[in-house]
């Protein structure tokens, strides 16, 4: 990962608010047009890392980041012991896949440019199932920021109002988000604004999945849905994270939770039925991708957007045309 000190140097920070750069002085971030609220109004520091956040305009709020200074923590605690997760949840075979394939291009891309790929992952707080190589690639820059303190970001930020530069990025990451964010349209536009020409975007999203975080879960996707919003973007490739099965055994465990009120009775159903996730591999991926847990989306950025005429061209699943 690039520190925040090399991220300063390179001065790709932009107001959330305005877009004017940002000025990080005596460890103090301000907004560098003297018009805006944050000139005056210097951006709050939580555990060392500025949160480069419009506050009005966010669910975000300072007061519960501060509330949380200090305890840095990764969340997402196991509940499981891990073979019991790994029976339930099994392993991200797509993420790997297009992260492979985005490095790929990125380094293709950066080594005819003689330089080092700038990747950004959206939502970064916890490294995501199946992009572990991201991190763990020296030849990449890696930026990651979320709406808590963790140690692998270099910022707080809103996916809304992203504080960084046009076209500042080679590639993007966001995995796991844009269904706990209130207007994930504005949340891909950001995504298409930060990214350069020809910058690659991998998006992955739930589909037939239950509310799993809690107040803060807004929105499912289908797999048209999500080519919709990244409309922007030339498709690489698509289609579903995890099958119909997959959905199914997440649905019995969810089914169970509302009969009996109890998590454990919903855990023990779920790894009764736990086979029914290796069922994915039999069927017929066109209907797989009409009841999919999950669906992701790979692409490059271009400058023409797919027509509303044109978007249910690209329907990839089972349902006879007309
Ligand atoms: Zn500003």
């Amino acid at each position: 990962m690039i520190t925040l000190d090399a991220l300063i140097d390179q001065g790709l920070f932009a107001c959330p608010r305005c877009g004017s750069s940002v000025r990080h002085e005596s460890a103090s971030w301000r907004c560098s047009n003297a018009a805006c609220h944050y000139a005056k109004n210097p951006f709050p520091v939580v555990s060392g890392k500025p949160a480069l956040v419009d506050f009005e305009k966010s669910v975000l709020d300072v007061g519960r980041l501060r509330a949380t200074e200090g305890a840095s923590v990764m969340r997402r605690k196991r509940r499981l012991p891990r073979p019991l997760l790994r029976l339930l949840e099994g392993r991200n075979r797509v993420a790997p896949l297009a992260v492979a394939r985005m490095l790929e291009l990125l380094h293709r891309d950066a080594a005819e440019a003689n330089r080092r790929p700038r990747i950004l992952v959206v939502g970064g707080g916890t490294i995501g199932s199946g992009v572990e190589t991201l991190y763990s690639d020296p030849d990449v820059d890696l930026i990651a920021f979320d709406v808590y303190e963790s140690p692998v970001v270099q910022f707080i930020g809103d996916g809304h109002a992203i504080p960084l530069a046009d076209g500042s990025v080679d590639g993007v990451v966001v995995q796991a988000v844009l269904a706990y964010v209130l207007e994930p349209w504005v949340v891909a536009q950001e995504i298409h604004r930060v990214l350069r020409d020809d910058g690659v975007v991998f998006a992955a999203t739930p589909f037939m999945q239950q509310v799993c975080e809690g107040a803060y879960d807004f929105t499912r996707f289908t797999d048209t849905g999500l080519r919709w919003l990244f409309r922007g973007f030339e498709r690489i490739e698509s289609g579903a994270v995890a099958g119909a099965g997959t959905a199914l055994l997440w649905s019995l465990g969810y089914f169970a939770r509302a009969l009996t009120r109890s998590l454990p009775v919903s855990r023990i159903v779920q790894l009764a039925f736990f086979w029914l996730r290796h069922m994915d591999r039999f069927l017929d991926p066109r209907y797989a991708i009409d009841a999919a847990s999950g669906v992701f989306f790979l692409g490059r950025k271009t400058a023409r957007p797919i027509a509303q005429g044109d978007i249910a061209k690209y329907y990839q699943g089972g349902f006879p045309a007309g």
